[in-house]
């Protein structure tokens, strides 16, 4: 089967809530996702999974809007969100309903939001893997 994939950049701030050591301080990223689709009735007229495009447009702005330069926190880490929204000149976190480790982070976006942006479109992402840095990443599959 043909699929097609997307590269987003975003740049984030997270902690790892219990996490043993330094990722539980509060530090930041500079992640790369790849969202990766494929056809639920084969490809397109012209020969296509959808175009590039659609996969930027849809899913890097929901990131950009979203995730983009903000703190991605777990619900329950209830005293850093309480900091963070205090702190001068922070956007409102973005509020997981798990530790934002890159596996939960690639899940929620594979889960939750991905299905929600594409309904228009004959196609599904069936796998997001996000790099948290240069030599680390975490995907998330169907
Ligand atoms: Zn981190």
């Amino acid at each position: 089967m043909e699929t097609c994939s997307r590269k987003i950049h975003f740049c984030y701030g997270h902690r790892v809530m219990n996490h043993e050591s330094k990722c539980a301080t509060l530090h930041g990223h500079n992640g790369n996702l790849w969202i990766h689709a494929r056809p639920l009735q084969g490809l397109d007229e012209i020969g296509r999974v959808v175009d590039f495009s659609v996969l930027k447009e849809k899913i890097g702005s929901w990131v950009d809007e979203h995730w983009d330069h903000t703190t991605i926190l777990f619900k329950d880490d209830v005293d850093t969100c309480k900091l963070v929204e205090q702190a001068p000149g922070f956007k409102k976190p973005f509020i997981l309903p798990t530790n934002p480790t890159a596996e939960n982070m690639a899940n929620y976006l594979l889960r939750e939001i991905c299905p929600k942006l594409l309904t228009e479109y004959k196609i599904e992402v069936f796998k997001v893997t996000l790099y948290e840095t240069e030599n680390c990443f975490a995907e998330a599959m169907l």
